[in-house]
């Protein structure tokens, strides 16, 4: 089992001050008025798992999801957000208790990506996140359109939910890279 176990923003959306959330053992529910940063909590996990589209994060251009400022505070220049999962049962390939994923985007557009605070690519995480139920197409956050979506959707795309659900995305990665080389 993979747990979520803490989540941390900061110049993320509405989070302008550094942001902890911890995820205790069981179900957590997210509740606050409307407006309060609810969804963006949803958000700042989907952007860390790798989201590309920043229409899926609500917003249309990059500064979008970054903290634009508010009665009294300056607008950031830099979105951080890192999750934090419990990786004792080794559901992720690297031989730590702990592993942290980190991503950060600054007004320029320019995207950093760290695992346990290493710098890294993208796909490094991609890689590293496929199968496990939180890569790309395992759609791990679901938002309320998407399952319209999903009903709507071609076989063929449909079939790539199914085919990170059994395990093998990885693989067909690999595959697909070594036909390029
Ligand atoms: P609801 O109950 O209506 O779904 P919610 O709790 O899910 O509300 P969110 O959509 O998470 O609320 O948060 C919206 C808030 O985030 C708005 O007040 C909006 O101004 C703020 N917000 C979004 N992006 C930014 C940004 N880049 N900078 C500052 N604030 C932002
Ligand atoms: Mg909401």
């Amino acid at each position: 089992l993979l747990l979520l176990r803490r989540l941390e923003a900061y110049g993320f959306k509405s989070f302008a001050d550094k942001t902890e959330v911890d995820f205790g053992p069981g179900i957590t529910v997210v509740v606050g008025p409307n407006g309060s940063g609810k969804s963006n909590i949803s958000d700042a996990i989907r952007w860390v798992l790798g989201e590309q589209n920043i229409r899926n994060l609500r917003g249309s251009r990059v500064e979008d999801i970054i903290f634009s400022g508010s009665t009294g505070r300056r607008a950031l220049g830099v979105a951080e957000v890192s999750l934090v999962f419990d990786n004792t049962d080794g559901v992720l390939p690297l031989d730590f208790n702990e592993v942290t994923i980190t991503r950060r985007v600054f007004r320029s557009g320019e995207s950093e990506y760290f695992i346990n605070k290493a710098h890294c690519r993208l796909k490094d995480i991609h890689d590293l996140l496929a199968d496990t139920g939180l890569g790309r197409e395992a759609m791990p956050v679901i938002s309320q359109n998407k399952v319209d979506e999903i009903l709507n959707s071609k076989p063929e795309e449909r079939r790539l939910i199914f085919e990170e659900a059994a395990g093998i995305t990885r693989y067909k990665n690999r595959k697909k890279e070594a036909l390029r080389k």
